[in-house]
């Protein structure tokens, strides 16, 4: 009778639930023959940094640091004792930037940045001091010199007008002398950088840097003769790689799918950073809302009711994704996530909601470790070893939150670089202190020249 056909109908229905869901998860699950394949494609692009060592210890003195490109804003003094007991202190204050003017006019954007700066220095009282300065801008930059970088494109949530294609000490410099008052710009570098000399400060066999955060990169100890923007033959030098774009080429379009296509087509870059946005903290949630809004109009989740919430771009911060995919957290506290996040869930939904988190942040970890792979072996060959031991030292908030991340990251990499020790040092505060250190070393060789 009529029971028992409505019974078959939802019986149906749940299949078809079932079935899709599944189907559309298949599509985050890489094999390692794709897997083997990113790391081939994984072309090493190497912007020069002019870092050319590791610290050794010497480094001294107190420095200005800014670390602009992250999940915050934060500008901070760093005083480096060097001798027997070396230290490190830190200050620093976190400072917002306001979304119009990440994306207003650049002079806008420094005016505001110089403006913190004065802010940081009448709150450390030191209104006068004339520090040098290291400017961690987390951004691909042409780089000339220690302290000359071209902006090559904005990414990630920045789009200031008329940076692109100038040199961002300058502007920072011009910006500085608007206020009228007086910085020592030494350097310019990049988050990876900074990170990489923080780690390799504790541990010498630290060679790479990688940033898993808001955005994804990586850097690491090139051989000179391998860099062709360099003439200079002798030693090595830590270079660049933006692998943020690797896939801007299509290489990746066989493993994206529909929904790495939308988040790319509605972001501020289209078509730029495409591995980037499969593997960072900005786009993971951009990727899980928009497979949720699909789920949901084909009626297989939140009552097929698609709520302003989850309309909105970029609901799913990575603390959010990290809470949700918490073992300790029962079903019960992820629909009291999905709820704060102003989405209404039953329990069947918070099950499938975590699972669609889970496929999309283990695709990003596997194809992390795929492109860092690359980079060890690259270091291997680069030196004809059997074997090699390296330290990579890490940041990111992507790395540092989320529960499973770093582990799935870790495991790809010794998989696809079985030839590789790899350990991996998580970096307290690589922007800052690595900024200074290198600002140091800039100090340094400039007092050498000068006699
Ligand atoms: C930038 C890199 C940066 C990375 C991590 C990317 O979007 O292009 O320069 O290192 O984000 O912050
Ligand atoms: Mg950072």
């Amino acid at each position: 009778g009529k029971g028992a056909a409505m019974v078959t109908a939802v019986a149906y229905r749940l299949a078809e639930q079932s079935r899709h869901i599944a189907e559309t998860l298949a599509e985050f699950r890489l094999t390692t023959e794709q897997l083997l394949e990113v790391r081939k494609d994984a072309t090493v692009k190497m912007l020069p940094t002019f870092v050319r060592s590791t610290p050794d210890g010497s480094e001294h003195g107190d420095f200005l640091a800014l670390d602009l490109g992250g999940t915050n804003f934060r500008v901070l003094l760093v005083k480096i004792r060097s001798g027997k007991r070396r230290t490190v202190e830190m200050h620093n204050k976190i400072y917002a930037i306001p979304l119009e003017v990440m994306q207003g006019t650049g002079e806008e954007l420094f005016d505001h940045i110089v403006q913190c700066i004065s802010d940081f220095l009448d709150y450390m009282g030191m209104k006068n001091a004339r520090l040098p300065l290291g400017f961690t801008f987390s951004f691909p930059c042409r780089q000339t010199s220690l302290d000359a970088g071209i902006l090559v494109t904005w990414t990630k949530g920045f789009k200031a007008t008329d940076c692109e294609g100038e040199d961002v000490v300058g502007l920072l410099r011009e910006a500085i002398k608007r206020r009228e008052f007086d910085l020592d710009v030494v350097a310019i570098v990049n988050d990876t950088v900074g990170t990489m000399m923080t780690c390799a400060y504790e541990e010498s066999t630290c060679e790479i840097g990688l940033i898993a955060g808001t955005g994804s990169n990586a850097c690491y100890m090139e051989e000179m003769k391998n860099i062709e923007m360099i003439d200079d033959d002798e030693g090595r030098m830590c270079v660049n790689m933006e692998w943020g774009a690797f896939g801007d080429n299509g290489c990746l379009d066989d493993i994206r799918t529909e929904y790495d296509r939308a988040v790319d087509d509605f972001s501020l870059n289209p078509g730029k950073q495409r591995y980037e946005k499969m593997c960072s903290g900005m786009y993971l949630g951009e990727i899980v809302r928009n497979i949720l809004i699909d789920m949901t109009k084909r009626g297989f989740l939140f009552r097929g009711q698609i709520s302003e919430t989850l309309k909105t771009r970029g609901i799913f911060e990575t603390k959010f994704l990290s809470q949700i995919e918490s073992d300790r957290l029962a079903l019960l506290q992820v629909r009291s996530i999905l709820q704060h996040l102003g989405l209404d869930s039953t329990c069947d939904d918070s099950i499938i909601v975590k699972e669609v988190c889970g496929a999309v942040s283990r695709r990003a970890a596997q194809l992390c470790g795929a492109g860092m792979a690359a980079v060890v072996d690259k270091i291997r060959e680069n030196r004809g070893l059997d074997r090699l031991n390296v330290t990579v030292g890490v940041d990111g908030t992507l790395y540092k939150l989320h529960p499973h991340f770093s582990r799935i990251m870790h495991q790809t990499v010794n998989e696809l670089a079985p030839q590789c020790n790899v350990n991996f040092l998580l970096s307290e505060d690589g922007s800052g202190k690595g900024a200074a250190l290198i600002t140091a070393v800039g100090c340094r060789l400039r007092q050498e020249l000068n006699g």
